[in-house]
């Protein structure tokens, strides 16, 4: 078939024979594969889960029929069902008692039609007729419970939000109404729902929760009270949650999830939360790389507020981990570890080793991720051998300070010791085996990209505070004319090609003239092609295009007269996001969070190809997928949408999911680099971060994606990165991710960014969506704050990107 038939002619043709795969029974099987895989089984005491067969079940809780299927923005996808947990238990076979179960239907119902959105609920009280009548009939309760977040704004936490300073209201509907649900923040259960577990824990024996959020809750309840014997951590599960959720209680699938994130008692536990919002103009990463478990597991007075452990997550099986065998390569360390099912129900089982290094001058957390593994469906009895790779660059701490070498990868001498888990906290010394580096050993040396100007201070591994250099902050919106109003830019809807009539022959390729299928076909190099075109043409090249077809996020390319396809977006990473007036329904997917807990590679893959077929029959061309910023702190409202705490878990997820998308000539497009760890503000915030917090926390998961899954499009984030603009910034997109990282695609801004396009372009952000402003190029350019040739390499590699795709 011709290149590019799809972008032209918007063919509404199945893209496999006879039948259509958007939305197909195969995809939406492989979303309820997924979240079942995800799921995360929290606790199970006196063999309470699976549920027996037969057995009846008071279910309590508006989460019964308020399904959150994911989170809202960009990330919300409209698929032609969503299988609340209700639902899922009945067709699973469960036998719910059906007073309770027309109680809460009829709640929700009444909730919705008066204007409530799904996840933005208020639970009601228990009838106390109806909980006498439930517990004459069984001594098993369940207990659902959920939360939603969204794109735009932070999960609420009244406790850290001055009023006075925390006055960004949008979007005001979704504040107000959390304000009214969660008056404590929805960290916390509510006056409402605790009421709900006293109710039900009082008058039930065996009682079990679910738990329907897509990001860290309190959990210390489930775990304190001894009435709660089962519970289940089914995240934001796409369209299918309940059902999988149904199969893995009815024991029809064991869970196999794991904890991509530590569940710590409370939100000030984190130590990110007390400067959360402490500006809304600026955030200190002052805990620095003591993230998630590299805090928990480093200070012994952090360790007691853990609940749930990073890595943790129960199987109705059991399984031993064994240390085989260890081989050293120059570069790497490679272990082989046996996996061995030892209870009787089939199951699978992660293996992960965590290293610790010595402490030395830089100082190094007590754990951190080196690699890890998924088994196959393992049988009773069935072992399985996985090697695990830790590359010795991976295990160097970034010297910022110049304690031993600046800016250099370094691994200091001392012993290395790893440990296998499980979880972080059940992992064991590997006693058989120990690194030793005799003397420092400066790995690599780096740049001083992206050094911070106004971050005064950072945590240090002995709990202390160091010291670190500022300097002068420069003026984000400085430009040589003057800028645009804040503001102006929001929802710009790109221009139609504004340029002279042309002949028709024009588009006919003659001798002399090259259209962009001769560059894709090796017939001309893109510097010759991009001769051809006018400055005008090129500057156009920068900016987005309007939409065609279904795309409702804009595209890029557009111009016929030189063949150059209009190629267009589809938001992510949720499904395949095509406004529901299309009446083209399309696969929910579990949200990125519980993706990364299943730890699963190849089903990230897979899950990449599956969307990717989605966006192509529907003639779109580059998902805004994945998601993939560090989950920094649980009040971060978008936290759904991204995978881990972790960033080599972050990292590995993201890159299987790009090969996917990829491998059907789809572009995937990873956001948001970086550093955008907070919803407030998030056009303006600044995030002052160390240099050694972003090389080995915030860039780290973006640097393996780039490195490994090689994605063609990079989204740049609508934050400040040390004070400078994320896609007005050439340390971030040029000094580290081409210069150091080798990345050869196209970079994107974020949708509407506060950037000015000429500074965006200089930095090496190829693409303004949805719109790009020319006219403002050129004033740039007559100015001469700008050339040509910085024009050139930008349009060079949006048309690269381009010629990519299928
Ligand atoms: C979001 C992006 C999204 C884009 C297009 C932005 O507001 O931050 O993640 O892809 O909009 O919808």
């Amino acid at each position: 078939m011709e290149r590019w038939v799809r972008a032209r002619f918007l063919p509404n043709r199945p893209l496999e024979k006879g039948h259509y795969v958007t939305a197909c029974e195969d995809h939406i099987a492989l979303s309820s594969r997924a979240a079942c895989e995800g799921m995360v089984l929290l606790k199970n005491e006196e063999g309470t889960l699976p549920l027996k067969e037969g057995i009846k079940v008071a279910a309590f809780g508006k989460g019964l029929y308020d399904l959150v299927k994911g989170g809202g923005g960009s990330g919300a996808v409209h698929p032609p069902y969503v299988m609340t947990l209700a639902a899922g238990l009945t067709a699973e076979g469960v036998e719910l008692e059906e007073g309770l179960l027309a109680y809460y239907q009829g709640n929700v119902k009444r909730q919705y039609d008066q204007g409530a959105v799904p996840g933005m609920t208020a639970e009601p009280s228990v009838p106390d007729a109806l909980l006498r009548d439930a517990v004459k009939k069984t001594d098993t309760a369940l207990i659902a419970l959920s939360r939603f977040s969204g794109e735009g704004w932070d999960r609420h936490a009244p406790e850290f939000e001055d009023p006075a300073i925390h006055q960004w209201k949008e979007p005001e509907d979704m504040l107000r109404m959390m304000r009214q649900i969660y008056p404590d923040g929805d960290f916390n259960l509510t006056k409402e729902e605790k009421e709900l577990v006293r109710t039900v824990c009082a008058a039930f024996r065996k009682v079990i929760v679910v738990l329907n959020a897509g990001g860290v809750m309190d959990t210390s309840w489930i775990r304190d009270r001894d009435e709660i014997k089962g519970a289940l951590l089914m995240w934001a599960p796409g369209m299918e949650g309940g059902r999988a959720a149904a199969r893995i209680l009815t024991g029809k699938e064991n869970p196999s999830g794991k904890l991509p994130d530590t569940f710590a008692v409370s939100l000030e536990d984190y130590p990110s939360t007390a400067g959360f919002h402490e500006s809304p103009w600026d955030v200190e990463y002052r805990e620095d790389i003591y993230v998630g478990y590299r805090y928990f597991e480093t200070f012994p007075d952090a360790a007691g507020k853990v609940v749930y452990p990073f890595g943790y997550g129960l199987s109705y099986t059991t399984f031993a981990r064994q240390f085989i065998h260890m081989e050293e390569t120059p570069k790497s360390l490679l272990f082989d570890i046996r996996v061995t099912n030892t209870g009787d129900t089939a199951g699978r089982e992660v293996a992960a080793v965590y290293y610790q290094a010595p402490q030395g001058k830089v100082g190094r957390p007590a754990r951190e991720l080196g690699a890890f593994a998924k088994t196959k469906l393992l049988a009773p009895g069935e072992r399985q051998v996985l090697t695990l790779e830790i590359s010795k660059r991976q295990m160097a701490a970034f010297d910022d300070l110049g304690k031993i070498s600046p800016c250099s990868l370094v691994l200091e001498k001392g012993d290395y010791r790893f440990y296998l888990g499980g979880s972080v906290r059940e992992a064991v010394l590997i006693d058989d085996y120990i690194y030793t580096e005799t003397k420092d050993r400066v790995l690599e040396k780096l740049s001083d990209a992206l050094k911070p100007n106004a971050l005064k201070e950072r945590m240090t591994s002995d709990g202390r505070f160091e010291v670190l250099p500022t300097g002068d902050i420069p003026d984000m919106d400085a430009c040589v004319f003057e800028r645009m109003v804040p503001g102006a830019e929001e929802a710009v809807i790109p221009a139609k090609a504004g340029r002279e009539s042309y002949s028709l022959w024009d588009i006919v390729p003659d001798q002399k003239k090259y259209m962009l299928s001769d560059v894709a076909e090796g017939k001309v190099s893109m510097e010759d092609f991009l001769e051809q075109l006018s400055d005008e043409e090129l500057m156009r090249l920068t900016g987005g295009v309007p939409n065609t077809g279904v795309a409702n996020t804009f595209g890029a390319g557009g111009m016929e007269e030189w063949g150059i396809p209009a190629v267009m977006t589809a938001d992510g990473p949720a499904g395949v996001r095509i406004e529901p007036q299309c009446q083209i329904p399309t696969t929910a997917w579990p949200c990125s969070t519980l993706l990364a807990a299943t730890w699963n590679e190849a089903l990230l893959t897979e899950v990449g190809e599956a969307a990717a077929r989605e966006l192509k029959e529907n003639n779109l061309h580059i998902w805004l997928a994945p998601s993939m910023n560090i989950h920094r702190n649980p009040m971060c409202g978008r936290n759904f949408e991204y995978f881990s705490e972790d960033p080599l878990l972050t990292g590995k997820m993201a890159a299987a999911e790009v090969r996917g998308i990829q491998s059907l000539g789809v572009s995937a497009c990873i956001k948001h680099f970086a550093a955008n760890n907070k919803e407030t503000n998030r056009k303006h915030s600044d995030s002052r971060v160390s240099m050694r917090a972003l090389r080995e926390i915030y860039l780290r998961g973006f640097e393996i994606a780039v490195r490994e899954g090689k994605p063609w499009m990079i989204m740049s984030s609508y934050n400040a990165v040390n004070g400078v603009r994320a896609s007005e910034n050439r340390d971030l997109l040029t000094r580290i991710l081409r210069e150091e990282w080798g990345y050869d695609g196209a970079v994107t801004t974020d949708w509407w960014t506060r950037g000015e396009h000429y500074k965006e372009i200089l930095a090496g952000n190829d693409l303004k969506m949805a719109s790009g402003f020319p006219n403002r190029v050129k004033r740039a350019l007559d100015a001469g704050a700008i050339s040509m040739e910085d024009v050139k390499i930008c349009a060079g590699r949006i048309l690269k990107m381009i010629c990519r795709l299928d």
